[in-house]
Order: structure tokens, then sequence, then C-alpha cells
């Protein structure tokens, strides 16, 4: 079997719609399973009309109905088709604002209808194109999950219920289109796996039946060498190991959690992200076998804040790290690039955000702090960084040629990455200039 999941920016538009169609006509012979998740922005609607609902007690999803109506319209469908959904997604609507109460039980619930109303909706049309299809919930393949609503995760005990389920499709002619993002828990409640969890969805189902592959469509050719908007020459990255996504991920590449990946990975299932658009390239693929000594690609985040932490007084140099970070813990404050001499701990923070205000006010209490804003991290990035002492010569090289000086530098053991910063306004030059030594 073959897993295909499309999301959010995939069935965007009728046009798209047509085409993931026609993408999966070309495959029936590999016995798809389709998964779905809700259309692009339904679940922020969603989401931002429930918390509008508890706040105002004004019920309105209304966009929410038209953005389906009007899709199943231009789709040739009968725009009601979806009445009975839309009916019981009101009536939640009603209930959140009398009671003036939002669970996260009950925003899940909410939450579910974008997959419930894209799943019947893309079946609809498959049908209508003359490919049998039968949307399927996927609790209603077994897929149970824990109860931790917003953020739940499948149950390992639910995969043979699901292999059961779906191996019925295996003989027949119908397609099963199934729900990304949501399950069920033990007690039957409705739970969503976290946004974005309908890659998580196909990765799970994709191992439970031990597909032959799972392809994540995309509207881009799949991870680049770098932002195409930046560096024109940019290429599609070949493969890429569960350790180099995990470096990716907080870089927003598009790139899919690693545990979500892990189940279907380590069973040795190929995982694809692939670009509808040019649905013959072959994109990206991440495997947990490393493919030689490369560097795969270069990833920056912007606006960050570097800060230093210095504390001549306290001469247990354990213990100002350990304090610095129990506060930063202790704030919710997320921080990257650790550096640390005798005297100072040096980290990035993402953003300067009233957590991060809080916990600097307490660092201050026993260690002098510098604050400096407009930071980028750069990110070098490859299982390649390992022994390659030539490349990062050239890089550092060719900074200091650019008369770019980069700051903090995190460069470990395990030399998945390489990491610095620079200034906000220095990022473009420099991963061009990195790209060029690194790619050409
Ligand atoms: N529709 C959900 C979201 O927007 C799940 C997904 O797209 O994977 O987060
Ligand atoms: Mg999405």
């Amino acid at each position: 079997m073959l897993i295909m999941k499309f999301g959010g920016r995939t069935i965007a538009t009728p046009e798209r719609i047509r085409r993931i169609a026609g993408l999966i006509k070309q495959r029936l012979s590999q016995k798809p399973v389709v998964i779905i998740s809700a259309l692009a922005g339904i679940t922020d609607l969603l989401e931002r009309s429930a918390f509008q609902a508890v706040s105002t007690g004004k019920v309105n999803f209304v966009p929410i109905y038209l953005k389906h109506e009007q899709m199943l319209e231009k789709l040739g469908l009968d725009p009601c088709f979806l009445e009975g959904l839309c009916r019981d997604l009101e009536a939640a609507g009603r209930g959140v604002s009398l009671l003036k109460e939002l669970t996260p039980r009950t925003l899940d619930y909410i939450l579910s209808f974008g997959e419930r109303m894209a799943a019947r909706l893309f079946a609809a049309y498959l049908s209508k194109q003359g490919i049998q299809a039968e949307a399927l919930d996927a609790y209603a393949i077994g897929l149970k999950t824990d109860s931790n609503f917003g953020n739940a995760h499948p149950l390992a005990s639910s995969v043979s219920s699901i292999r059961k389920r779906l191996n019925r499709y295996r003989n027949t002619k119908a397609i099963p289109v199934v729900t990304g993002f949501i399950g069920k828990d033990k007690t039957g409640e409705i739970t969503t796996l976290g946004r974005d969890g309908s890659d998580y969805t196909a990765s799970f189902i994709g191992s439970a039946v031990d597909a032959e592959e799972i392809q994540i469509w995309r509207d881009v050719p799949g991870v680049m060498t770098a932002d195409p908007h930046l560096v024109k020459n940019a290429l599609v990255v070949k493969s890429i190991t569960l350790n180099e996504a995990s470096e990716l991920v907080y870089y927003g590449t598009g790139v899919l959690h690693p545990y979500m990946l892990a189940p279907a990975v380590n069973k040795g299932i190929p995982v694809k992200i692939l670009d509808m658009m040019n649905p013959d390239l072959p994109g990206t693929i991440i495997s947990n076998r490393g493919d030689g000594k490369k560097i795969k690609t270069i990833a920056y985040k912007k606006d960050a804040v570097l800060i230093n932490a210095v504390s001549p007084e306290i001469f247990h140099h354990r213990r100002l790290v350990t304090n610095v970070f129990e506060i930063l813990t202790r704030h919710g404050v997320f921080f990257h690039l650790l550096t640390s001499s005798e005297i100072s701990v040096s980290f990035i923070a993402g953003a300067e955000t009233p957590a991060l205000q809080k916990a600097l006010r307490e660092i201050k209490m026993f260690a002098r702090v510098d604050i400096m804003k407009n930071k980028a991290i750069i990110c070098v990035i490859g299982e390649g960084m390992k022994d390659n002492q030539k490349t990062i010569g050239r890089i550092f090289g060719g900074l200091s040629a650019l008369g770019v000086k980069p700051e903090m530098m995190s460069y470990n053991p395990l030399k998945t990455n390489m990491a610095f910063t620079v200034g906000n306004k220095d990022v473009a030059k420099t991963v061009r200039k990195i790209h060029n030594i690194v790619f050409n």
C-alpha cells in the first residue's frame, strides 16, 4: 500500500484538488491510502471562531460553511453535501457560547470538523471522477490515542485494528480517504494530535499497514539546500536522516517532527516529501540511514536575541549555569546555542517575550546581563559536518572575506550541525556565501 498525504495548501483550490485526484488516479495500482487534512486555513478559522464564541457569546462558523460550499460547487458536487456536519458544528458552537467555556476536549471536538469535512468532500470528488473512494474517520478504523487533548499520541494498541481495517482495501476497488490529525481516546472522545498532526497520522498508519512508501505531498519541491528566496540556485536535498531532520525542525523549513516519523522510518519505510506541482521529481526522502558525509542545507532564523550572563562572583561555574537554566525553564523560555566560560553563560532566545523579560529580571539578581537584539542564527546542517575541517575552514575564511563576524558559535561532537549568530542584516549575504562554498 502507498500512503499519500495531502494537507491544507495542497487542497487550497479546486484546481489543486483536481490535480491531486489525477495524482491518485495514476497510482491506483499501488493501492493508495489517502490521508487528508482540513482545507487551507480551516483549522485556524475553527479555532478562532471557537475562542470567539467563548469570549463574545456569538457563534460564527459561516465563513467555514461557505468555504466548503463554494469548494463543493466548484467541483461540481452538491453544495449541501456537508450540511449534517455543519449542523453538528453549529450545535457545538452554541454549547460553547452558552456555557462560556471551552475545554481542551471541546476544542478538539470542534477542530475535528475540518478534517471530517475535507475527507468527505475529497472522497465525494474522487467518486465523481470515477475513482471509488470511501471517507473514513481515523477513529472509525481504530486510531486510538491517549487523552492528551490538543496534543494526543496514537496508542500502539491501535496498530492491529488499523491494519485489519485497511487490509480490506487491498482487494477492493475502493480507496480509503482517511482523516488526518484526529483520533479518539479510550472513552470515545475525539482528540487531535497537535497542529500539523496529519503528517503524524500518515506516518502512524503507514507503519501500521507496512506501507511500501509514505508520501507527504507539498506545494514546494522538498527540503532545499537553502531558502530559495535568498539563494536562486538552491537545490532540492535528495535525502536527510532523522537526526538532520531534528535539527531542521526549529528553522521552520516544513520538515516533519522526527518523533512523528520515527515509527515509519525505523521500520525502513521510505518517507518522501514530494511536490504536487512537479510530481515526477524525486523530492526529499527521510531515512534512518546516513548517506555519506554530506552537508545538506543551510538554515537560518532571524530576530533572535543573544543573551550573555556574566558573574565573576559565582565561582562555581556549574552553579551559574544551573541557576540560569533553572530560571529560564521555570519561565518556559526556550533557549538555543548554549556556550559558557568559567564566569559567563550565553544563549539565544527566539524572541524578546514577556517570559524572557521576567526570567532576565531574576538572573540580574546575581549576574550582569547583556542583551543583543536583531541577531540571527545560521545553521549548517548535515552529518557531513563531522570530520569536515576543510569546509569549516573555508566557511569561516569566506565570512571573514565578507566582513561578517560570527558571534556565538556551537559545534558539538555529534556534529550534525554547526551554528553561529550574525546580525539580521548579514543573513542574506552569509547564507549565499556559505551556499556557494559548500555546494558550488
Ligand atoms: N489541519 C490541522 C492543522 O492545520 C492538521 C494538519 O494540517 O496537519 O494543523
Ligand atoms: Mg496544516
